[in-house]
């Protein structure tokens, strides 16, 4: 027998090897967390938060890629995939089927956590890999909209942001290097100022040597507290 989902590893029982049980789990613990992200694809032209501004216009915004954050965030995108395999877990193992209420993010915290609850029976089931595959093509396409271009699975090289914004009392910029990062939260390594994934386009904006955008406000914002 050979891992279903690696088609490497060679297994004495079960479908799915250790590494690609992890990867798996890996996969339904971050999930949620970028669904959650994705949302900052979602507002080309919205206001940055207040901390940058607040006018700097996401000029940037990748319109074409606006469908497939869509796409990814409807009923029928991770939300549904997770909850159709949890349906057929739960079916496989004559579990109750909970019902599809409430929120889309309540229903997708959910069923992500109720298949990492069945981790160890679907690293023995015969559709783990299967499972394991579509787990891995939703995190490809999350990371596609987020990082255009980057291959199947791929680490995620670290992506330029631009430099930290934030100044002190005496008016000197920080200017330490950032770079995005879709499991955690981006801050400044050096001031410790934080920068959410809807300020990211707003801070290409602020950038020196960039045409600074209409706002008397921006430049002369306060440090940010982290
Ligand atoms: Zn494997
Ligand atoms: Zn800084």
């Amino acid at each position: 027998m050979i891992c279903t989902l690696c088609t490497t590893t060679q297994l004495e029982h079960g479908t799915l090897c250790p590494a690609c049980t992890r990867d798996t789990l890996d996969r339904l613990q971050r999930l949620p967390r970028m669904w959650l992200s994705l949302e900052a694809w979602l507002t080309p032209g919205s206001n940055g938060p207040a901390q940058y501004g607040g006018r700097a216009r996401m000029a940037e915004a990748p319109m074409p890629l606006v469908q497939e954050v869509l796409d990814l965030r409807a009923a029928g995108g991770i939300v549904g995939v997770l909850e159709d395999w949890r349906d057929a877990v739960h079916h496989t193992r004559g579990l109750p089927i909970p019902a599809r209420v409430g929120s889309l993010w309540h229903r997708l915290a959910h069923a992500a956590g109720e298949l990492e609850e069945q981790i160890y029976f679907i690293a023995l089931w015969e559709q783990g890999g299967e499972l394991g595959r579509e787990l891995r093509r939703l995190v490809d396409r999350v990371r596609a909209v987020v990082q255009p271009g980057r291959a199947l699975d791929e680490p995620p090289a670290p992506t330029f942001l631009g430099y930290c914004v934030a100044a002190d009392p005496d008016g000197i910029v920080c200017g330490t290097k950032l770079f995005a990062d879709m499991t955690r939260p981006v801050q400044c390594t050096w001031c410790l100022c934080p920068y959410p994934p809807d300020s990211w386009l707003a801070l290409r904006q602020l950038q020196p040597g960039r045409p600074q955008p209409a706002g008397p406000e921006v430049g002369e914002r306060e440090p940010t507290a982290a």
